[in-house]
């Protein structure tokens, strides 16, 4: 099955990915992980849209669209993907169009102070990217990842200001796909407030997978 994860930063998103992927034996492509890499290896890519990540705001169309294309022509996304973070705005989804036939699009629901308290509290695997949280999801010590003994570190958007402005961007450029995809029939709401056992619960009822 061919997904698109939405939602605002701090949803879940990533968290229900890594999850969702075990069940389905499907490929998971995070556009901020692909950012990330790149800012980490300090490739060319990664110099360009370091300072964009830490404030915040969106990478250009162009270039965002261009990675996820070539993403998608790879052999392990054929039969299906988790697309998290991508599209983003309502040029990437006619782009992505004209490329992909996505089967469903999940919409994470949460209001505002939720994120707030999630993102500022979220902590981040330097080595596999994966999430733990200071009140929700501790590593089991603190400041390692449980997966990979990597270091956990604060993301620079992360930050209040940063947290601030993606919520803003994301009021403004994102959250217009909801409509876009209930418009074609494809989008499934689920309540990303409750625990995220509860989240995967609801998410496998609304795709019975
Ligand atoms: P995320 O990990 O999905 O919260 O993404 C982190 C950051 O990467 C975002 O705040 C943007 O700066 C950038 N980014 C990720 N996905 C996209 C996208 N589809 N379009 C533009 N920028 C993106």
């Amino acid at each position: 099955m061919k997904l698109i994860f939405l939602g605002p930063p701090g949803a879940g998103k990533g968290t229900l990915a890594a999850k969702a992927v075990e069940m389905m034996k499907v490929p998971h492509i995070s556009t901020g992980n692909i950012f990330r890499a790149a800012i980490a290896a300090q490739s060319p890519l990664g110099i360009k849209v370091k300072e964009i990540l830490d404030s915040g705001r969106l990478v250009d169309d162009e270039t965002t669209i261009g990675l996820v294309k070539e993403r998608l022509a790879e052999e392990d996304t054929q039969q299906g993907y988790i697309l998290d973070g991508f599209p983003r705005t309502i040029a990437q989804a006619e782009a992505l169009a004209g490329f992909s036939v996505v089967d469903r699009v999940v919409n994470f629901d949460i209001p505002d102070t939720s994120v707030v308290e999630r993102l500022g509290g979220r902590r981040t695997c330097r080595a596999c990217g994966t999430n733990f949280h200071i009140l929700f999801g501790k590593p089991k010590k603190e400041g390692i990842c449980d997966h990979c003994g990597g270091e956990l570190y604060t993301r620079d958007d992360d930050r209040e200001e940063a947290i601030k402005k993606r919520l803003e961007v994301y009021r403004e450029q994102t959250a217009p796909l909801i409509d876009y995809y209930r418009k074609k029939g494809i989008l499934e709401d689920v309540d990303a407030k409750p625990a995220v056992e509860t989240v995967v619960d609801n998410f496998k009822k609304c795709l019975e997978v």
